[in-house]
């Protein structure tokens, strides 16, 4: 029995994988389904143990992952964004480094309890938040070509995975992760693995269209050879996906930044978009949350009233309630919190977002409106509640405690 942030988890007893599948909304799932391009899936969701949970807010990629592998909300983790506004020095910071971690992983203390553990993740900057303490492998599709024993517990993993060293900006980043996951399997079949991949295809295509339908008919074929393989697999999102345009197909943006200067003055308040981080070609850095800093002299109650009054926001909450409502670190959050509606995005200024490379209409996520994802196992679990509210960090609960 382990026992991490509060939670109990048995050992496993076969080998146990946990996908997180970046910006799965559940319609993407359907729509593969009914188009006949997900045998493994439709077989699953009818033998196996199906329900649709809530992620943690921000519905952004980290603080989603490192709640998976930490069983616990941004509250215990810390990790709430990709960027933190430091109000000592006055900069937005990173919040890649282990150092913002505030709790534990599941995948540490797996190590530390002597069990084998693989991590695969699509892009780099996740892998040392999700391999902090742990011993074994933990490699990123990104730069899958620099990985090397020392660091990573793995060399040649492009030669074992068999396939070139992807793009950044592609589905295949995403393939690699599942190839390395089957490759990883077969050749160590490693106690527990956590794969996690990239949501480049989610923010370009709708869910039930021809390239979504491609990606998940190639994911349901690796997870297939992973189930053929004996695995329990409970398979899971960081957040849904929508889009966020107005009628011309434009995007649909509030410039909070903008606005705050024009009602406050100039560079009074901060707007802090948590979404931002060194790949945003394909979102614009536009997502429905964002956190604001203000000056003292700021009523804070009064600005939530007026902000959450305008079209287009859905809630707006003061720092001490989004911590409440959302389970986040107090001080890793502005003086209010901004969450939009489904087809709408925030932004900081107008000036400031360089929407040339959004090809296609914007999809993205952040919001309450993108919280709901699948979480599904490939076992079937007697008595589960579907009333209840399950969590996407239920994931390793499921797998370790219920499916094995
Ligand atoms: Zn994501
Ligand atoms: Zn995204």
């Amino acid at each position: 029995m382990l026992h991490v942030n509060a939670r109990s988890y048995k050992l496993p007893t076969q080998p146990t994988v946990v996908v997180c599948v970046d910006g799965c909304e559940p319609d993407y799932i359907a729509q593969a389904v009914a188009h006949g391009q997900a045998p493994w899936l439709a077989r699953t969701l009818a033998n196996g143990s199906a329900l649709v949970a809530d992620c943690v807010i921000p519905s952004f990629t980290n603080p989603n992952n490192l709640s998976i592998v930490t069983g616990a909300p941004p509250s215990v983790h810390g990790i709430c964004g990709n960027f933190l506004f430091d109000t000592a020095t006055g900069t937005e910071v990173m919040m890649n480094d282990p150092k913002w971690l505030r709790a534990p992983t599941l995948l540490a203390a797996l190590s530390d309890a002597g069990r084998s553990v693989a991590v695969v993740t699509a892009k780099d900057k996740l892998r040392q938040l999700l391999g902090h303490g742990m011993q074994g492998i933990c490699v990123s599709a990104e730069k899958a070509d620099r990985m090397n024993q020392a660091e990573n517990g793995i060399a040649g993993l492009l030669e074992l995975v068999a396939r070139p060293l992807p793009s950044v900006y592609s589905a295949d980043l995403s393939e690699f992760v599942f190839a390395a996951g089957v490759a990883l399997m077969r050749r160590r079949r490693p106690d527990v693995m956590y794969l996690s991949t990239t949501d480049y295809i989610q923010h370009k295509h709708a869910p039930g269209t021809s390239a979504a339908d491609d990606f998940y008919r190639m994911m349901d074929a690796y997870l297939g050879q992973l189930d053929a393989m004996g695995c329990v697999i409970a398979l899971t999102a960081d957040h849904g996906m929508n889009a966020k345009t107005r009628l011309d197909a434009s995007p649909n943006v509030i410039y909070l930044q903008d606005l705050l200067d024009d009602w406050l003055g100039a560079a009074s308040a901060r707007v802090i978009l948590p979404i931002t981080d060194p790949y945003v070609v394909h979102h614009g850095a536009l997502g429905s949350f964002a956190t604001v800093y203000l000056p003292s002299s700021a009523d804070r109650v009064a600005l939530a009233a007026r902000l959450g009054a305008r079209r287009g926001i859905e809630c707006v909450l003061t720092r001490e309630a989004a911590a409440e409502r959302f389970e986040l670190p107090a001080d890793r959050i502005g003086d209010l919190v901004v969450v939009s509606e489904r087809s709408t995005v925030l932004g900081t200024s107008a000036s400031r977002h360089d929407l040339s490379g959004l090809d296609v209409p914007l999809r993205s996520h952040g919001g309450t409106s993108e919280q709901q994802v699948p979480l599904i196992v490939n076992r079937r679990i007697a008595g589960l509640d579907a009333q209840r509210r399950w969590r996407n960090f239920d994931a390793f609960d499921l797998a370790l405690n219920m499916a094995q």
